[in-house]
């Protein structure tokens, strides 16, 4: 089969754009931007009730309450609050999506299901997503789960309530809506807020009361400030994060970290995709060479 000229060229330029676009793409997503909102969760706080199980669902349509609470996120939850109790210890710990600042889940969709929007709030579009579940393997905290049970499954996680807090219309937060979870917890043990304030309110609160929180070397940490390379959701606990279920992640993102181990990979496909241009380049000149010899 015979390859001209233009035809190689158009060939390399699209290897290489494929090769860098995405990795230029998602950098956007290193910084939290300016107007993001977020949760800030106490688990000193939380006495265990459950009513933010019972809210979620009830905002999100689907089936259960907290008179029989499920003991982790699936098809159909995307809150809850477990119990962790050792010895002398006892704490609850919500989960739900972090909505990080450099979300590993938009990071490893390729085709933008899952996306970073407007106040920082990661969303995931059924209209998009091919059920690939790169997502689920790339979010360091399992958030993502899918719908094995349905025949049209969705992926399933929190999306900060979304369709209740933002008018989609006006592209502004709804003036005084909160998500369900925030608007049911009667301990405010969970509170919804512009991120800035969320990290001021659990400064004060340590200063307040340090002796309250736990932190690595009895400083109290507030967990997502950097973690992972941070998180709009924030924790404050008197028991070590791990304990409760939050990995130990370091101040870098994953994402970041996969993007860099990306760029290894075309920086390494630049060299071998030009050594094919040349060959092809000189290819094409001694066949050109050959038909004019046999004319
Ligand atoms: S923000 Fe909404 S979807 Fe997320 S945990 Fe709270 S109630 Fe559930
Ligand atoms: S917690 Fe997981 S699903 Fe949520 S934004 Fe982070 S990476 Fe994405
Ligand atoms: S509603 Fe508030 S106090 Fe009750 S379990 Fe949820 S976070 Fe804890």
């Amino acid at each position: 089969m015979s390859m001209d000229r233009r035809t190689l060229l158009k060939g390399l330029a699209v290897a290489g754009a494929g090769a860098v676009a995405p990795v230029e793409a998602s950098e956007k997503y290193a910084e939290a931007p300016d107007d993001a909102v977020g949760m800030l969760y106490d688990a000193t706080k939380c006495i265990g009730c459950q009513a933010c199980v019972t809210a979620c669902k009830t905002a999100n349509n689907m089936p259960g309450n907290r008179y029989n609470p499920p003991e982790d996120l699936s098809g159909d939850t995307k809150n809850i609050i477990r119990l962790y109790e050792e010895a002398d210890e006892t704490s609850y710990m919500k989960s739900q999506c972090m909505h990080c600042v450099d979300p590993g889940c938009c990071n490893a969709c390729m085709i933008g299901a899952f996306k970073k929007r407007e106040y920082g709030i990661v969303t995931w579009d059924p209209d998009r997503c091919i059920g690939c579940r790169y997502c689920q393997v790339a979010c360091p905290y399992n958030i993502p789960k899918f719908q094995w049970n349905t025949g049209v499954p969705l992926i399933v996680k929190c999306e900060l309530c979304n369709h209740i807090i933002h008018d989609p219309d006006t592209g502004t937060l709804r003036e005084g809506a909160l998500p369900g979870c925030c608007q049911a917890c009667p301990k405010e043990a969970v509170i919804f807020g512009k991120y800035t304030d969320l990290i001021e309110d659990a400064k004060q609160r340590i200063a307040d009361r340090p002796e309250r929180y736990w932190g690595p070397d009895g400083e109290p940490k507030i967990f997502g400030l950097t973690d992972g390379g941070g998180t709009q959701v924030l924790y404050l606990a008197d028991l070590n994060f791990e304990k409760l279920g939050l990995p130990t992640l370091g101040d870098e993102g994953t994402a970041k970290q996969a993007r860099e181990i990306q760029h290894g990979i075309y920086r390494g496909f630049i060299a071998p995709v030009a050594l094919y241009g040349v060959l092809g380049l000189v290819m094409w000149r001694n066949s050109r060479a050959a038909k004019k010899e046999e004319g």
